[in-house]
């Protein structure tokens, strides 16, 4: 069953230097209790898809497509359709939990918060459900964690902190944008673990946004592979990681040697002064002179001019 659809996306930021395209007929669908993840290099506009499902782009973003969530398309719905939607069917996480929890009130109390905004219950209930929610993510003696504060908590636990309040609402769509970035290797590896049992039981969909594409490998079954606003190639997860065919795609699996990320060669173009043509043509290994003036289509998952007969 389809949850999520987003049907030709584009976004434009309006500047003082004039309009910048940072996302480009943009097309997803989530099937229900499906993951994907959406991967690439920084500022290929991962973040800003989440952004957009969320509604949480700047005042400058200017939006046109479709984002069809159960039926509702989420760009037509008014501001407060759309917070009850925000936070309670659809929850996000974030690469830095430390900058979405309040210092000033303790770390139980934000948990509580999102129980009570989920469902209406006396404040010792939403402290007992507070308390099940830090069980579940596997914060260690959550009653007396419930009393401290952030700066108390390890960037591991914050995460978990973190990851309770999005499962306060047992949401349909987990949105996690870099859970594991800023944590430890050994720390990265339990939250994957979490992220994994948390969708198999409560039958969640995941949309998962990282440059790690270990970390896609563990827990999604289809991947998106994004380049400078575009889709280059999408498909299941390990039919594409097998046989990469657009060329960034193989660069970026080339780039993973040793567990250890190397740069592919070139820079990311600035959005403001995108290629013509395929954007990738400056830093792609197999371009043709139609390469940089013709732009590729997306067929049958991949934008290059090398597989259009496929
Ligand atoms: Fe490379 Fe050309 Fe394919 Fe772009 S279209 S990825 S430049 S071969």
């Amino acid at each position: 069953m389809e949850l999520l659809n987003i049907n030709e996306l584009h976004i434009n930021f309006s500047t003082n230097g004039g309009q910048v395209q940072v996302l480009s007929g943009f097309c997803l669908d989530i099937q229900k209790g499906n993951s994907i993840c959406l991967v690439g290099e920084s500022g290929c506009g991962k973040t800003i898809v989440a952004l957009s499902i969320m509604r949480l782009l700047p005042e400058n973003a200017q939006i046109s497509g479709k984002i069809r969530f159960k039926d509702r398309d989420l760009l037509t719905l008014g501001k407060e359709e759309m917070r009850r939607i925000r936070g309670h069917e659809i929850s996000m996480i974030f690469e830095q939990p430390s900058s979405c929890l309040n210092p000033v009130f303790t770390v139980g109390d934000q948990i509580a918060e999102a129980v009570r905004a989920n469902e209406e219950c006396e404040k010792k209930e939403a402290r007992e459900s507070a308390i099940a929610l830090m069980k579940l993510t596997g914060i260690p003696s959550p009653e007396k964690r419930f009393g401290q504060y952030p700066h108390e908590f390890s960037g591991g636990m914050l995460q978990r902190a973190m990851i309770s309040i999005a499962m306060a609402s047992k949401p349909a769509l987990l949105i996690a944008d870099e859970p594991t970035t800023s944590l430890d290797v050994s720390v990265q590896a339990q939250m994957i673990e979490l992220i994994k049992d948390l969708i198999a039981k409560f039958d969640m969909s995941l949309l998962l946004i990282t440059h790690d594409l270990g970390v896609a490998a563990e827990l999604c079954r289809d991947v998106v592979v994004m380049y400078a606003g575009e889709i280059v190639e999408n498909g299941g997860l390990n039919e594409v990681f097998d046989h990469p065919r657009h060329p960034y795609t193989q660069a970026l699996l080339k780039a993973i040697s040793d567990g250890e990320l190397r740069p592919i060669r070139g820079t990311v173009p600035e959005l403001t002064h995108l290629p013509e043509g395929c954007r990738f043509h400056p830093r792609c290994p197999y371009a043709k002179e139609q390469c940089c003036y013709l732009k590729p289509d997306l067929i049958n998952g991949v934008r290059c001019h090398l597989w259009k007969k496929c």
